[in-house]
């Protein structure tokens, strides 16, 4: 079956994400533009998948739990998995990575937690825009470990993206590659060799709730279900996908 997802968004709980970015707006906006499967993707942190998750499933929305690490490169990598365990699992680890600076909520923005009704209970008090020390060479065996999937984010962006930092697309094991909308394929392909025969996915990047993409780019997956995404993406088989 054709999956059509969305697979980069950022919650209240992204200092730079909208505080409308809340659980039940994002499953919400998601339903309304048409989506099949969503994941949130914070940056280094997991912290609002329990209640993101639980809005999904009383909406009847797939989703998964996810995170957008950021390695000591300062690349920009989404991790995502297929349960909530193995996501809150991963994100432990990653809070011990980060360098230990303090969020300014008035500087950066709030970095808030919510339930699944969309009240805040609490707000991480490290910044989480940082670079973990977690190295783009491990992130994949290490999401893999979790029983996840790495790719690495936005690679035509000219800032925190692993062409930006390191000028190619490392060979580290990445199944798939994020491309955003505005970028060249086929000069990127022709540019970086590691993008070919990969799936080239095409995610919002929302931090705003206009900004969750409309239904459009999909994979071909068995079933719509976090593990078929998963498995997918790590080339469990082989990819089909339009964009
Ligand atoms: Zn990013
Ligand atoms: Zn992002």
């Amino acid at each position: 079956m054709k999956v059509r997802y969305d697979l980069h968004i950022h919650s209240c709980l992204s200092p730079c994400g909208d505080e409308d970015m809340t659980p039940n707006n994002i499953v919400n906006m998601a339903l309304l533009a048409g989506l099949d499967l969503v994941a949130l993707t914070d940056h280094n942190s997991c912290k609002n998948c329990p209640a993101f998750l639980q809005a999904a499933e009383r909406a009847g929305l797939v989703a998964l739990p996810g995170m957008e690490l950021c390695t000591a490169e300062e690349c920009h990598v989404v991790c995502l998995f297929s349960t909530l365990d193995a996501a809150m699992s991963f994100n432990r680890l990653v809070e011990t990575t980060l360098p230990p600076v303090e969020n300014r909520p008035d500087i950066f923005g709030n970095q808030w937690i919510m339930d699944a009704e969309d009240r805040v209970i609490a707000s991480v008090p490290l910044l989480l825009t940082t670079a973990s020390s977690i190295s783009v060479d491990e992130v994949v065996q290490l999401a893999r470990e979790y029983g996840g999937t790495a790719f690495p984010a936005h690679i035509d962006r000219p800032s925190y993206s692993v062409t930006a930092a390191l000028g190619d697309i490392p060979p580290v094991g990445f199944r798939a590659v994020e491309v955003t909308a505005t970028g060249d394929v086929d000069a990127l392909a022709a540019q970086y060799p590691e993008m070919r025969g990969k799936p080239l996915l095409l995610d919002s990047d929302a931090h705003y709730l206009e900004n969750i993409q409309e239904a459009g780019p999909w994979l071909e997956l068995p079933e719509n279900t976090p593990e078929a995404l998963i498995a997918a993406l790590n080339g469990e088989f082989p990819a089909v996908w339009g964009r």
